[in-house]
């Protein structure tokens, strides 16, 4: 009696060639004339499935450059926290800052500015491991957090991304705009929280500032 299904299902449904594709199936009952009858129907969801995906996509990436916005990476970042808390394996954060970008912007433009962010994500994604989470968190400041991999580790990679953004010179309309970048280090201590392991990769990135930029 009423509906046989509470309410709609998605399922995977299968075509008679196998393949398969999301469904969303819905199945009632009702009386007519003293008998029981069951009346459903069978919709074909790929494109709202699609849509879906596509929706959850851009809200966590930043349409810059493609890697995650702000608000995934600390999402990200607080599972990461929370894991490597629970089972004890090392945790490091990073943190970039491109060094007098206002005088990239100033003395190319800010379209000139955007391409070198964008010079730098790929850059730096070539140093990054797959499993690294790299996540853009202000205008011209990138945190990445790196799972598994302890203070000298993650030392090394901060090194490594330091070279890397400064051996870069991309060209844009005919000129080679030379940047360079400064990086913080932290490595998750035990009881730290997210805001703290943030608070301390933030404080290690402004002595690299003072130091005098360019350096990890
Ligand atoms: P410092 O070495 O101390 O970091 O110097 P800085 O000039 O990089 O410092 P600051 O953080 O004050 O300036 C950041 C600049 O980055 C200011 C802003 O115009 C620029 N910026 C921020 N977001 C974007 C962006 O999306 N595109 C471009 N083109 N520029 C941006
Ligand atoms: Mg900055
Ligand atoms: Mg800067």
């Amino acid at each position: 009696k009423g509906r046989i299904f509470d309410r709609p299902r998605e399922v995977l449904a299968r075509r008679k060639d196998e393949t398969s594709f999301p469904a969303e199936i819905a199945i009632s009952a009702f009386q007519m004339d003293g008998e029981w009858y069951a009346a459903g129907n069978v919709r074909d969801i790929t494109r709202r499935k699609q849509d879906e995906q596509e929706l959850k996509r851009l809200a966590n990436t930043d349409a810059l450059t493609g890697i995650y916005n702000r608000r995934r990476f600390l999402e990200l970042a607080g599972q990461e926290v929370a894991r490597a808390r629970r089972y004890g394996g090392p945790l490091t954060m990073l943190m970039l800052d491109l060094d007098h970008f206002k005088a990239v912007n100033d003395n190319y433009g800010h379209k000139a500015g955007d391409l070198v962010l964008q010079s730098m994500v790929r850059v730096c994604r070539q140093v990054l491991r797959e499993v690294d989470i790299f996540g853009r968190v202000g205008g011209e400041e990138f945190m990445a957090l790196l799972p598994e991999t302890g203070l000298e580790g993650a030392r090394n990679v901060a090194e490594r991304l330091r070279a890397a953004v400064a051996a870069e010179s991309p060209s844009v309309d005919g000129t080679q705009i030379s940047c360079t970048t400064s990086v913080g280090v932290a490595a998750l201590e035990p009881d730290m929280s997210l805001e703290k392991l943030m608070k301390a990769v933030d404080e290690a990135l402004y002595q690299a500032k003072e130091a005098g930029r360019n350096r990890a």
